[in-house]
């Protein structure tokens, strides 16, 4: 049904574990050449390691995405290695909890400045190389948490998932002429190392919060964040798509027994 994305070019953020890693999987099964980040090395050297058999070549880059300089480094490989650059997902983001009462100006400026500024720094860095691709795509990994629920602890997290959200709208307008879409994936919770280390008992209150029964899956947010990097996406821009299983939609916990 879908056209081939077969040697296109995408970079991943936090594409060394978790979701990025899982979208990076998806995106190079199906031959894209994925260019993978992360701050850690030895985590992007065994996520390229681990993808090293599928169709497309899968590298990397250690970067941070909150520095500008970093992600000007990162689009520079991936034009370097592959000739030009298609697909962005800006997916790199951190999740650590700290209650208002508690929150620290700089605990503000980490999670603001990895999840929202670290998205507008790597995409900014890639504008001139995926104009000069033609169909260039960008797809960011927002959540459910902020867009449209809330969870103590995570009001700076939300914010900054809402704040993408906002930003996604205007860059869709501004980059529609150039032929550059620009969408967000919003997960709901999504089995990752990153939710791991929340615990069990944060696992298992999801899990039993979700109507479909169980969490996601990295692949269930990589098909997504393929469907938007696609031929035929083409004219889907500025929009979000909720991947939660149907965790926003009971009214109540008695909702989800009565099911
Ligand atoms: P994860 O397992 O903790 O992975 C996070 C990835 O981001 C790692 O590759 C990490 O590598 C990278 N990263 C963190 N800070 C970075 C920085 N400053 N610069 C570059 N890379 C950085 O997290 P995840 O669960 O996969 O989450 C990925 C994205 O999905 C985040 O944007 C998160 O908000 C979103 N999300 C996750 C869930 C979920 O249930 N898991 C739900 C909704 C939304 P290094 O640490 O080595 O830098």
């Amino acid at each position: 049904m879908f056209q081939s994305l077969q040697g296109r070019t995408a970079i991943v953020t936090g594409g060394s574990r978790g979701i990025g890693r899982g979208i990076a999987e998806t995106f190079a099964a199906a031959g894209v050449n994925v260019v993978i980040t992360g701050r850690s090395q030895v985590d992007v050297d065994a996520a390229v390691t681990a993808l090293a058999d599928a169709p497309g070549k899968v590298s990397g880059v250690a970067a941070d995405v909150t520095s500008p300089d970093d992600c000007k480094k990162v689009v520079a490989a991936a034009v370097e290695r592959h000739g030009g650059l298609d697909i962005v997902c800006a997916n790199a983001g951190i999740f650590p909890s700290a209650r208002l009462e508690d929150m620290t100006p700089e605990d503000l400026e980490e999670v603001l400045g990895v999840n929202f500024k670290g998205t507008v720094y790597i995409i900014q860095a890639a504008l001139s190389a995926l104009a000069d691709s033609g169909h260039g795509r960008i797809v960011v990994t927002s959540s459910i948490t902020g867009p449209f629920t809330g969870y103590p602890g995570w009001s700076h997290y939300g914010a900054s998932k809402a704040a993408q959200l906002g930003f996604i709208r205007t860059a869709a307008m501004e980059l529609a002429p150039k032929n550059i879409t620009v969408n967000a994936v919003l997960p709901g919770n999504i089995m990752t190392e990153g939710l791991v280390e929340m615990g069990q008992d944060y696992m298992d209150q999801m899990t039993a919060s979700v109507p479909a029964g169980r969490l996601g899956t990295v692949a269930d947010i990589g098909n997504a964040a393929l469907f938007f990097a696609t031929e035929e996406a083409g004219y889907v821009t500025g929009q979000s798509l909720v991947v939660d299983g149907g965790q926003i939609l009971p009214e109540s916990q008695a909702a989800i027994a009565e099911q």
